[in-house]
């Protein structure tokens, strides 16, 4: 038997999730974004999932050939551009949407040579991560729409408080700024990441781009997937693997880090960081044992984790255990171990198999 730790990756919820999308934003076009292996999904599988979207948005060259070679013919936008002049070849014979967000990929772009490439001008309007400034945007477009290798423009910009539902001045200042310096033009735009998408509809646009949301998390710290209708596309589960009853004053795992206060039961699960299992999750951080809820024990290893047994039903080896996912929600395992749900997820390490169902 092999070890069985799994994500299974829930397809119909995958479905489901972006027709939530739609409802949010009936008016705009999708971009389903990819990165980082679909957020540690599997990059074809969720896009095949997905295949029905307007296009795709990723980060990762190879990632977007693949795409394109095994057949997808929406745009796919690389959201930090090309790097170097050695991969605009490939852009421009793979047809990718790149992004251009400094001076000097613009004037990369001269070294284009046959195609014709649609490209997402980036703005910088307060994240001050990627994009031009609002005063260089001008002259970049008047340059680029001088550049015989550029098809369509769309202009685009990123949100950095969409989620935090007190951060509110800073999205519209955020808007505003985008929409002062580019009502002059007529492009299309796209500006809405989840957060974006389900609080602030004024930002919807034309494209939007969802990552969080598609595979079912809550990209706010006050609402929850299901109050959102969201459903849990990953599920982490493994299974018991050994079984201890302690006695009082028993220590378990590294540095005996939980100490017993009684006679109790405990078992080990064959999940750990290097699995991709956060390392800071503390004592009291929740699991589901047999659809019980239960609790973490101690420092969580490298490929094992203790579990606390006492009061719940029916235990022995080889019992399932839910990391998270369906029936606890990975944004809880986040906010125990002082992480983010996007961080859970992609950073499901590529040991764990992921196993695609149709329904779960
Ligand atoms: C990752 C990313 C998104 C998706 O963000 P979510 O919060 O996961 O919806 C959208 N736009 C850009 C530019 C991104 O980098």
């Amino acid at each position: 038997m092999s070890r069985p730790i799994q994500a299974i990756i829930d397809y119909s919820a995958l479905v489901h999730n972006l027709t939530i999308v739609r409802q949010y934003a009936p008016k705009a076009r999708i971009l389903a974004v990819l990165k980082a292996n679909a957020y540690g999904h599997g990059l074809l599988h969720t896009a095949n999932a997905l295949k029905n979207v307007d296009g795709f948005a990723l980060l990762e060259l190879e990632a977007a050939i693949t795409l394109r070679t095994i057949g997808y013919q929406q745009p796919i936008l690389l959201l930090e551009g090309f790097f170097s002049t050695k991969e605009i070849a490939l852009v421009e014979q793979y047809q990718l949407s790149p992004v251009i967000h400094h001076a000097e990929q613009v004037s990369m772009l001269s070294d284009f040579k046959n195609h014709k490439i649609d490209i997402f001008i980036k703005v910088n309007t307060g994240m001050n991560r990627l994009g031009l400034s609002p005063k260089q945007l001008p002259q970049v477009i008047k340059e680029l729409t001088n550049n015989q290798h550029v098809k369509n423009i769309t202009l685009m910009t990123h949100f950095a408080s969409a989620d935090d539902p007190s951060e509110k001045a800073s999205v519209l200042r955020q808007l505003r700024c985008f929409e002062t310096i580019t009502e002059t033009y007529n492009y299309p735009c796209s500006l809405a990441n989840s957060a974006a998408i389900i609080n602030y509809p004024e930002t919807h646009s034309d494209w939007v781009r969802p990552g969080i949301m598609l595979y079912g998390a809550s990209p706010f710290p006050d609402k929850t997937a299901a109050d959102l209708n969201l459903l849990p596309v990953m599920t982490l589960s493994s299974k018991i693997i050994a079984i201890h009853d302690l006695e009082a004053g028993d220590k378990v795992g590294y540095h005996g880090l939980f100490k017993a206060d009684d006679r109790m039961r405990i078992g080990i699960v064959a999940c750990g960081y290097a699995d991709g299992y956060p390392r800071h999750a503390p004592t009291g951080t929740p699991v589901l044992v047999n659809n019980q809820r239960s609790r973490l024990l101690g420092r969580i290893s490298m490929d094992m984790l203790a579990i606390d047994l006492t009061g719940v039903k029916n235990t022995k080896l080889g019992d399932p255990v839910v990391l998270w996912g369906k029936g606890i929600p990975v944004e809880e395992i986040a906010m125990y171990a002082g992480t983010s749900s996007y961080q859970l997820l992609c950073g499901l390490s590529a040991r764990v198999d992921r196993k695609f169902l149709k329904s779960f």
